[in-house]
């Protein structure tokens, strides 16, 4: 029986969100998306960067999550070079890491423009395999095989390199549209010959430059399915990613549900709770310090809103008139409590009874003083850390895991042992 081949979503907001310039997120902040990416059904997060020291506290911490079934079932992936010697760093610094996304750029004016006539594609295929064979020889569970700038490569030797690829024991190729030059006819055409000629899944990577990110997304994925492979989806929240940012979440699982007749044939392998979409896009706003347009799809200020006499009239007497989806499932709709009062808000310096006031709000009650005063204590360094008043899951999450708390926010001086 032909295999029924399905779309599965790996956001990378916790690596190409991060990296943008202007852009970060604090480790609790990055721990907080994992966990509403896990609630949401996102099959994968790639989490981080496991050979930058200073996230192997949050990575590993991340990983115990995992292994305590709370960070269950979303995978944790790592971002890495495709190197042998990124690769035997990473196992170094965080030892339980399952997953990995291994890169290397396969463009000729990359291999140039980046190596300086130094190195070929020999030189580049050469080199993947090796740090192919040593991820699977370090155990990994799944290795994805990252093609930089794909889309400005040659298919015949992305279908090389892709072939070579499963040889040695990639799970995957990330087809990486690292510019976002592809159109979604370009990009279905070039992903369907990549998944009949290799039979390889295939991941897509797409960039906002001229703001086909979704479209081309979407449209890579459909070439996968049609050429009988299943493939990936990268995505970040609210689209945050370098340059003009990479595909938003919650408009592309839109859609992939809404899109005229797409449904029917593309299907998501494992089904994506919009329910989480307004917390998500919320708290990553929140969190990255850059506002939700008006206009952003599904979770913009406007998309429910209506005006003009025509639209009022149409969308009250049948909200299908001029709503393509509803707010109800976008987890819209309940009313939010904006304090217009007297406000007493975590921060580095609080002290305990503020902490205890703003605890007791959420009804988290401490049994003793001394639990508090621990807890507290933690509060203080997350605010130091997001230099922000923390939100209610933080401090949830803060009093409820605090041993894997103290874990990410602990940074070891660079001239320390790192472990
Ligand atoms: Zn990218």
């Amino acid at each position: 029986m032909l295999k029924m081949s399905k779309i599965y979503l790996i956001d990378v907001t916790n690596r190409d969100g991060v990296q943008t310039a202007r852009l970060g997120l604090s480790k609790l902040a990055k721990t907080m998306i994992n966990l509403y990416l896990n609630k949401m059904g996102v099959y994968q997060s790639e989490f981080g960067f496991p050979t930058t020291r200073h996230e192997s506290r949050y990575l590993r911490g991340n990983l115990k999550l995992q292994e305590m079934g709370v960070l269950q079932p979303i995978r944790l992936g790592g971002w890495i070079r495709a190197t042998v010697e990124d690769v035997e760093n990473t196992f170094e610094l965080v030892p339980a890491i399952k997953d990995l996304n291994l890169s290397i750029s396969t463009s000729r004016q990359m291999i140039n423009g980046k190596f300086r006539g130094t190195k070929t594609e020999e030189h580049i295929l050469a080199m993947a395999m090796e740090a192919l064979d040593a991820a699977r020889a370090r155990g990994a569970q799944s290795v994805g095989i990252n093609a930089e700038d794909a889309s400005r490569t040659g298919t015949d030797f992305l279908i090389r390199f892709a072939t070579a690829a499963k040889e040695h024991g990639a799970d995957r190729l990330r087809y990486c549209d690292t510019l976002g030059c592809d159109n979604p006819l370009t990009i279905y055409d070039t992903c369907k010959r990549l998944a009949q000629e290799t039979g390889l899944d295939i991941e897509i990577h797409c960039h906002g430059d001229l703001g086909m990110a979704v479209a081309n997304s979407v449209a890579g994925a459909m070439g996968v399915i049609d050429g009988g492979q299943d493939a990936y989806i990268n995505t970040t929240i609210n689209g945050i990613g370098e340059r003009a940012g990479n595909a938003d979440l919650v408009t592309t699982v839109l859609a992939l549900k809404y899109s005229k007749g797409l449904a029917k044939k593309y299907r998501l392998g494992q089904p994506i709770h919009l329910s989480g979409a307004w917390k998500i896009c919320k708290y990553a706003s929140y969190a990255f310090g850059v506002p939700i347009s008006i206009n952003q799809p599904g979770v913009g200020s406007n998309i429910f809103a209506h005006a003009s006499g025509i639209h009022a009239d149409g969308v009250l007497k049948d909200p299908q008139n001029y709503e393509l989806f509803s707010f109800r499932e976008l987890g819209r709709g309940d009313p939010e409590v904006v304090e217009t009062g007297r406000e007493i808000a975590s921060g580095q310096y609080s002290g305990i009874s503020g902490f205890r006031h703003v605890m007791g709000k959420i009804e988290l009650d401490f049994e003793t003083r001394e639990d508090a005063e621990e807890i507290l204590e933690l509060v203080r360094y997350a605010n130091v850390l997001a230099q922000k008043p923390l939100v209610t899951d933080e401090l949830r999450f803060i009093a409820r895991y605090s041993e894997i708390a103290r874990e990410l926010m602990t940074m070891i001086p660079l001239n320390e042992p790192h472990l």
